[in-house]
């Protein structure tokens, strides 16, 4: 059984203004942008009455070899108390808004539990979260506009997470991320997408770090309705079987998070 936890970030939905963020802006741009959260909140509820992950949430229940738990970080210890995250084997992240309310106590957890063979799942707006760009080494910025049509093309068909995905499928709309995206060379790119604004991004990528997997899906805006997509929802369920822990490193003190606290 694998021991899925599915952390989701819930600061829009939950109409609940990072309101550190106060500091870091012009007063105007702040006040924008809490009225741009505040439309957030019905449009999302409209598209995931249960949530942005809910839908990935019910789409994994139905996997017999998968055991799921559903947290947000407003929940105690950002929702990934020790002995839940001490008894996850793939963590899935979705993250948008509130990235740097995650405490780097845990993200230095997450980052040695990949370490030991966790796997980890970074979905959409997760390319600029900690615990991925911790892992990664880089800052995860890419090119960004609203919604158009999008094509993900399937360019690696004999990979595991690539199985029962046809040659291209389409969202329309996605939100268009595109290249330049800032990550280390994928060990593989397994889906490519392509915008009609003629944008690409390296859409389904793969690396290891230590003895663990790490799978980042580029689909998934909030008000768009990706996670009904069947093979959006495939290419997660794949993902996790093949993020999922091979072996467990028990004899480590694990040499990038001593990295992490120098
Ligand atoms: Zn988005």
């Amino acid at each position: 059984m694998i021991r899925v936890t599915v952390w989701y970030e819930y600061t829009q939905e939950a109409g609940i203004f990072p309101e550190h963020l106060k500091d870091q802006m012009p007063a105007e741009e702040f006040e924008n942008f809490k009225n741009f959260l505040n439309t957030c909140k019905d449009k999302i509820k409209a598209v995931y009455p249960e949530g942005v992950t809910g839908a990935v949430v019910n789409h994994l229940q139905t996997c017999e070899d998968m055991k799921i738990t559903h947290v947000n970080q407003y929940m105690d210890q950002c929702g990934l108390p020790d002995e839940l995250l001490n008894n996850t084997d793939v963590l899935i992240w979705w993250a948008h808004v509130s990235h740097d309310m995650v405490p780097d106590e845990l993200v230095k957890k997450i980052v040695e539990r990949v370490h030991r063979g966790m796997g980890f799942i970074a979905l959409h707006s997760a390319h600029k979260s900690k615990p991925f760009t911790e892992l990664l080494g880089t800052s995860g910025t890419l090119k960004w506009r609203e919604g158009d049509f999008c094509r993900v093309w399937n360019i690696h068909p004999t990979h595991p997470i690539a199985q029962g995905i046809p040659e291209y499928f389409e969202l329309e709309p996605e939100e268009m991320y595109g290249e330049p995206f800032d990550i280390p060379t994928p060990e593989d790119t397994v889906f490519l997408s392509w915008f009609r604004g003629g944008e690409l991004i390296r859409s389904g990528c793969t690396w290891t770090r230590g003895y663990g997997k790490v799978f980042y899906f580029q689909p998934g805006h909030e008000t768009y309705p990706t996670y009904h997509n069947g093979y959006a929802l495939r290419i997660i369920e794949n993902a996790v079987r093949w993020a999922a822990p091979v072996l467990w490193r028990t004899d480590m003190t694990c040499p990038n998070t001593k990295a992490l606290e120098d």
